[in-house]
């Protein structure tokens, strides 16, 4: 009866890729529909730390703790706070922390290495749903014939097509963009600038700005330079733009000078303005449909919980689907699992976001690590 039911998953983030993986485990096939051509057609960016409880529970749950510990780097989960003028305010190796770090794209590897073949469709990007009269859902993508589910998990991220059919809430702007910027082979090129961030992340906190730099593997140095401003300002900056870099560069003026000279020699990788959903975002349970991960939760990064979050509700979902009975009676009891821990995490995402890039003392970087609460937009 439970194999019978017909599962699609839309977005192979981690969210989706994870619970297409647990469902697998337990013999029961989704198909994931997934409008990236392949795994790497985009970059997929900056590293993540995985939680004891979320991430690496998910990753246990579907079998893959080895494969996660073959590339999970403990030794770069140190933290760091410089003030702007380059005094350094807290430095932790944090070599026995439980939360290693392992990029995006290998993790998405991890999990589609453990996926039968045919799982995701790759190149599809589902355009609709059409509710059918017998309660199920057509999937609707361009040049594909419509196909017909009796569950939708929305696993697609901050602008899902699903959640709309659940919620009427929409993502709203938090006051903060990201400016993401990337430098390779650091540790050949800029040895000096390398040493900055050490093993693990950094963080200079100035007036209504945050300069974060965070090592991935092979070298890569990721750095995020957050800057409160309206959205109509927003608009007006794009990767390409010289003006873009010009203004960059005079934001972060009054900092030390190997702080500018970082931003100065990295590769401008995408301007993010953060979104969220509400805080506490429910909704009434709906059969056939629900949703995961940012879909479900999109909250800033500063509480570091989007994607160990969309794996917890993954690995949640899939579990309670794995038990037998009613699937509808799973897909009501995921939701009211998830929706406190989602809760909570916005909450203190957002209060991170409101903490890190404000117009007090760059020491509220320092006291936050030091009560062990991070600040940064990774973790
Ligand atoms: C700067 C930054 C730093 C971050 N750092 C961290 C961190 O350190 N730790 C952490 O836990 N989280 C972090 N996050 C948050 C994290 O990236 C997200 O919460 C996480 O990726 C959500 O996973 P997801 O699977 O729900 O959605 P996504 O990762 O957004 O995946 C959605 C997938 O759906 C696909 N898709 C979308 N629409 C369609 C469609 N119509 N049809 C088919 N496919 C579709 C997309 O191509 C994508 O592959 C960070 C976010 C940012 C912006």
């Amino acid at each position: 009866m439970q194999n019978a039911l017909s599962i699609a998953i839309l977005g192979g983030g981690p969210g989706g890729l994870t619970l297409a993986r647990i469902l697998h485990l337990h013999g029961i096939k989704a198909t994931v529909f997934e409008r990236d051509t392949h795994a790497l057609a985009r970059p997929q960016g900056g590293s993540l730390d995985m939680h004891p409880e979320t991430g690496q529970r998910a990753l246990q749950l579907a079998g893959l703790h080895d494969a996660f510990q073959a590339l999970a780097r403990y030794g770069d989960q140190g933290n760091r706070a410089y003030a702007p003028d380059g005094a350094l305010l807290f430095d932790d190796a944090n070599l026995d922390g439980d939360t290693p770090e392992i990029d995006r794209s290998q993790l998405r590897q991890i999990l589609l290495n453990a996926l039968p073949s045919g799982c995701v469709r790759w190149d599809q990007k589902v355009e609709a749903l059409r509710p059918l009269p017998d309660g199920r859902h057509a999937l609707v993508s361009a040049g594909v014939e419509d196909e017909a589910f009796d569950l939708v998990v929305g696993a697609d991220g901050a602008s899902s097509i699903v959640r709309p059919l659940v919620s009427s809430a929409q993502p709203a702007y938090e006051g903060v963009t990201i400016f993401e910027l990337g430098i390779d082979d650091i540790d050949q090129r800029y040895p000096a600038l390398a040493a900055l961030s050490g093993h693990g992340k950094m963080f200079v906190k100035g007036s209504n700005t945050l300069l974060a730099a965070q090592r991935n593997s092979n070298a890569h140095v990721r750095l995020y330079a957050a800057i409160r401003m309206p959205l109509d300002a927003v608009r007006s900056h794009s990767i390409t733009s010289p003006d873009t870099r010009r203004w960059l560069a005079s934001t972060f003026a009054g900092y030390a000078a190997p702080f500018r000279e970082l931003i100065e020699v990295a590769t401008l990788l995408a301007v993010r303005p953060m979104l969220a959903l509400p805080v506490g975002h429910r909704w009434a349970n709906q059969p056939g449909l629900t949703l995961i991960g940012d879909a479900a939760h999109l909250m800033s990064p500063f509480g570091g919980e989007g994607a160990n979050g969309a794996m917890a509700d993954a690995a949640d979902l899939a579990l309670l689907l794995a038990r037998g009975g009613e699937w509808r009676e799973a897909v009501l009891a995921y939701e009211t699992m998830m929706f406190p821990r989602a809760e909570a995490a916005a909450f203190g995402a957002g209060q991170g976001l409101r903490g890190a890039v404000a117009a007090d003392q760059p020491a509220h970087i320092a006291r936050h690590m030091q009560q062990g609460i991070s600040p940064r937009p990774d973790k």
